[in-house]
């Protein structure tokens, strides 16, 4: 339940508000024990919070790391057997923890692997906030820094789970519980309207669109949810909001598939679109997974279509491949048997 919701929870039962940032903050330090554990509260306190509210969200912790770039997956079985992941990226100084908004995903994108699943449940607003606060703590045990970024990239679109994605967004940026700025978060979604419209006006995280194509018969070849929201109306809606937009970062996703959405025509339907909107594009070069259909372009073509968007003087970079190794790049995140092939297991360290 969202802060205000917990803070209500103590004061029907008789007990003080600030037991809710209490109960946070021990959540928060015995995140990776799974044990429920408040020594200050007295025995009443205790039996009645841990009688009637969950602490724990998961049973068992799968490791990977990349050998090549450090990059580590951890494949998290929830108390109802669902399996889902969380991506942690390290660079220089930088923890970002790649988050999971549902097990699969109904989006059905035809270059990713987590659509292929199709969508499993949805993940609740605890087993959300609780990939953060478990995987802050594993990195605080082993005294790494804490994370220091999020991105909502992992499994699942989150807008299609709003009230869980906004009540873990509520723990992460409200002063009760991590007190975060909102420029440490990203959402990525695909684009669904009404959710989109009221993430905008509602909350200043920053926002990467998965675009994929502006040509809309190419988007809907690759992105189903083109039918839903086609791109244009998901311009014009950008562009109705672009004064709540102002001053967070508004990104375009394009995964780049050869022969599919790389071509120069491809790439000046994209400047056009994405002109007047004061926004970056991240050019992802497709990660081949199990039973992929899709190639991912040679290198001079990824750098010549960047260089057409750079010479329309849009911000455009490509996208650093991140913990290919251990199945954990973009698109490539699922819980099937399949996901985790043995070389890789081999490959990598397995605590
Ligand atoms: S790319 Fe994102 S929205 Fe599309 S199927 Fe994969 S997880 Fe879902």
């Amino acid at each position: 339940m969202p802060p205000a919701e917990l803070r209500q929870w103590f004061a029907e039962h008789g007990w003080p508000g600030y037991r809710a940032r209490q109960l946070f903050e021990a959540q928060r330090k015995y995140a990776a024990s799974g044990e429920a554990r408040i020594t200050t509260w007295s025995a009443e306190l205790c039996n009645q919070v841990f009688e009637e509210l969950d602490w724990s969200w998961w049973q068992e912790l799968q490791h990977w790391r990349d050998p090549e770039d450090a990059t580590e997956k951890w494949v998290v079985t929830l108390r109802d057997g669902q399996r889902m992941q969380m991506v942690m990226i390290p660079d220089r100084d930088r923890r970002t923890l790649c988050v999971s908004s549902q097990v699969g995903c109904a989006m059905g994108c035809t270059f990713c692997s987590t659509g292929e699943m199709r969508l499993q449940r949805n993940l609740t607003g605890g087993e959300i906030l609780g990939q953060i606060l478990l995987v802050d703590r594993l990195l605080r045990d082993r005294g790494d820094r804490g994370l220091t970024n999020l991105v909502f990239m992992g499994m699942g679109e989150p807008l299609h789970n709003e009230y869980a994605v906004r009540t873990a967004l509520d723990w992460i940026i409200s002063t009760d519980g991590l007190g975060w700025s909102p420029d440490r978060v990203t959402i990525s979604t695909v684009g669904i309207a009404a959710p989109l419209r009221r993430l905008i006006r509602e909350s200043r995280v920053n926002l990467a669109i998965s675009l994929h194509a502006a040509r809309p018969d190419v988007r809907a070849g690759i992105v189903p949810a083109e039918r839903g929201l086609p791109a244009d109306e998901l311009r014009a809606l950008l562009l109705d909001e672009i004064r709540a937009l102002r001053n967070r970062k508004l990104t375009f996703e394009v995964v780049l598939l050869a022969g599919i959405n790389d071509s120069e025509d491809d790439a000046r339907e994209l400047i056009r679109y994405v002109s007047g909107l004061n926004a970056m594009v991240n050019l992802i070069p497709f990660n081949p997974w199990p039973g992929g259909r899709y190639s991912r372009p040679a290198r001079p073509a990824v750098e010549r279509f960047q260089r057409l968007l750079q010479d329309a003087s849009i911000s455009c970079f490509i996208r650093r491949t991140r913990g290919r190794n251990i199945l954990a790049a973009c698109g490539t995140l699922n819980t099937t048997e399949h996901a985790v092939p043995v070389d890789l297991v081999e490959l990598s360290e397995r605590s």
